[in-house]
This record gives C-alpha cells, sequence and structure tokens, in this order.
C-alpha cells in the first residue's frame, strides 16, 4: 500500500444482535453473533479494505471471540502485531438491541475485560509517516483513554496526523476527564469527522456553521460532516461538498459511522481526493446500514463501486 500508515488503539469487542424489535435487552429472543466490533477496529478494518496500510493496538482473551476478532482484521489486511491476548481476562463483549423508531440499547462488558487492558509505547510505532484515528467512544474508560492520549502526543511527536471521529456519548461526556481529554485531541486534530448529533456536545449552543467555523481555526484541514439518513458534507480549505443520501433499508445501523470514517481516511491517506473519497464514504455508509452486525456493513472497494454504479442507472 502507498502512503502513510494508519494506526488505530482502543476496544477489541464481539457483539451479539438481537433479531427482534423492541425486546429491549429483556425478554428471550433470537440473537446472532459473536460479530467483531469496536468502534476502532471497524474504521482499521474498512481503512485496510480500502487498501490502506493500517495497524491496530488492543487487547483480546484467550478464547474464541478474541481469535476470531484477530483473525477477521488480519484477513482483512490490518497489521495485528500491537494486539495482545490477556490470558487472565475474557474478550469483551457487547449486545444490542433494536426498536422500531431506529433507536437502540446496549449492554457492554468492557470493564475488567481483556478490552481495557491495553497497553502502548512509542517505540511500538511503525516507522514512516503516520495518521493516528481516534474514536472518542474509547476515551470514557480510563485505561483506554490514558494509553490513547499516549501514543496521540507520541504520533504529534514524530510529526504524524490525527484524525478524530468525536462520536460524543452523554454518557461519555458527563465524565471531565473524558471531555477534557477528547476537547484537546479535537483541537490537535487534522480531519475530524462528527456526525451532526455530535455538534450539540461539542460546541453547546452554537449551529452548525459556527461549529464548523470553530474546527477550521483549530488544527482542522478537513471536516467530514456524517449526516445519517441524509448524507454527508465534507469541507477542506475553501472547498465544500454535499454528498446526497442513497436510498437503502436501515437493517443494523450500528458501524455505519465508522465504516464511513474508514473509507475516508483509508482513500485519503493513498491520496484520493476529498469528493472522490466522500462519495465512496457516504456510499460505504449506506452499505453498512444494510447489514447485520456492525463490522458485516464494511466492504470492498468493489462493492462500492458495483453500488454507486447502481445507483447512478436508477437515477
Ligand atoms: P454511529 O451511529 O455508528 O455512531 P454516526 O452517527 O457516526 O454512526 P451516521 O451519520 O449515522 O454516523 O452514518 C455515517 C454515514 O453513513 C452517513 O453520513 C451517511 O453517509 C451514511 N448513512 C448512515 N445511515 C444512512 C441511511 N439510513 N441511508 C443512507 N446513508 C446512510
Ligand atoms: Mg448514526
Amino acid at each position: 500500500p502507498s502512503g502513510p500508515t494508519i494506526i488505530s488503539a482502543g476496544e477489541l469487542l464481539v457483539e451479539f444482535v438481537s433479531h427482534r424489535k423492541g425486546c429491549g435487552l429483556e425478554v428471550v429472543s433470537e440473537y446472532s453473533g459473536p460479530y467483531p466490533s469496536g468502534a476502532p477496529a471497524i474504521f482499521i478494518d474498512q481503512a485496510a479494505r480500502m487498501g490502506a496500510a493500517t495497524g491496530f493496538y488492543g487487547t483480546v482473551g484467550d478464547d474464541g471471540f478474541g481469535r476470531s476478532l484477530v483473525a477477521r482484521l488480519r484477513e482483512d489486511g490490518v497489521d495485528t502485531s500491537g494486539i495482545s491476548t490477556d490470558p487472565d481476562r475474557t474478550t469483551g463483549t457487547a449486545f444490542v438491541s433494536y426498536y422500531e423508531d431506529g433507536s437502540r440499547t446496549f449492554i457492554f462488558h468492557l470493564k475488567d475485560t481483556a478490552a481495557e487492558a491495553i497497553s502502548f509505547s512509542a517505540e511500538d510505532l511503525p516507522d514512516g509517516e503516520l495518521i493516528l484515528h481516534v474514536s472518542a467512544a474509547s476515551l470514557g474508560a480510563p485505561k483506554l483513554r490514558n494509553v490513547i492520549v499516549q501514543a496521540v502526543e507520541a504520533v504529534l511527536a514524530r510529526g504524524g496526523r490525527i484524525s478524530c471521529d468525536p462520536n460524543a456519548r452523554p454518557e461519555l461526556m458527563r465524565d471531565d476527564a473524558a471531555r477534557q481529554a477528547l476537547q484537546e485531541i479535537v483541537e490537535q486534530s487534522w480531519c475530524l469527522m462528527p456526525s451532526t448529533s455530535d455538534l450539540g456536545y461539542l460546541f453547546p449552543g452554537l449551529g452548525e456553521a459556527a461549529a464548523i467555523e470553530r474546527m477550521l481555526s483549530a488544527k482542522a484541514e478537513i471536516i467530514a460532516l456524517k449526516r445519517g439518513a441524509e448524507g454527508a458534507t465534507l469541507i477542506s480549505q475553501g472547498q465544500r461538498f454535499d454528498i446526497a443520501p442513497h436510498k437503502v433499508e436501515e437493517l443494523d445501523p450500528t458501524g455505519a459511522g465508522d465504516g464511513f470514517c474508514g473509507t475516508f481516511v483509508g482513500l485519503l491517506a493513498q491520496g484520493v481526493s476529498l469528493e472522490e473519497a466522500g462519495r465512496r464514504a457516504n456510499a460505504a455508509g449506506a452499505i453498512a446500514v444494510t447489514r447485520r452486525g456492525p463490522m458485516e456493513g464494511n466492504s470492498s472497494p468493489e462493492e462500492i463501486d458495483a453500488f454507486l454504479a447502481a445507483e447512478n442507472t436508477r437515477a
């Protein structure tokens, strides 16, 4: 692969998805899984599928869940040498159930699992130009936060760039340390990819245009605004592209944001233009919501080509 190496660090977990809407994780229903998951893992898997050089730092347990995670990432081209196995902890897990209105409820088991037992040292970083991606969801757990903040500092010290999905969760933002870490990382980021719903947490009281101005007044050179079923907007150095959404049937939206970000950064790293990277990321996000399982929604360049071609003939 050409271009900088994209790395990410954070929680590795497997997810079980309830097939019945509205069961709220409270009644017996059918589930499928274990699906590979963890926001930074979905991101890095998709960046690798786009052909970028990639590596991941995280920890799994010595169990089938952990082995399936590492195997998937490796198959898809991620350098997994930064993933360690903790013999004393089990792999992180999550359960999710959807409601009829599209909202969802999660139960996460991350605390005291291998997911939080990650370590990192600057010597572990690959040689050459680096982009470190931070998924803000990881910053809520103190152990993950410490390691990610260290990684950000190490990559910046090396002259590398930071990309960030500031997927602010209300629970996360109530924690002052998490909020502060996120704010510092946002200010240090070269590429920011918030969803519209994140803007209110990040920039309370500011409208969309003012929030974008605020981001561009710091270090950010590229902004991708994720609009869910409304598509996406890409902004950089006086350019702006509003990308119309694809019409799809939403089966499982979890992971669409991470797949969007992985496509976008993975392509930018290989020199693809802002508009083309955004157009393909918008398609990757749309494909992702049609498939059950958070990382199952990730797609290959060929699948994205075919999806875009089919859309064109319909229009
Ligand atoms: P997550 O819910 O995983 O945190 P997110 O909020 O970060 O995701 P979304 O905006 O939901 O991200 O989705 C990312 C992108 O995927 C959107 O900007 C859009 O391009 C595409 N997308 C998501 N949902 C749909 C949809 N229902 N129809 C068409 N495209 C979609
Ligand atoms: Mg969403």
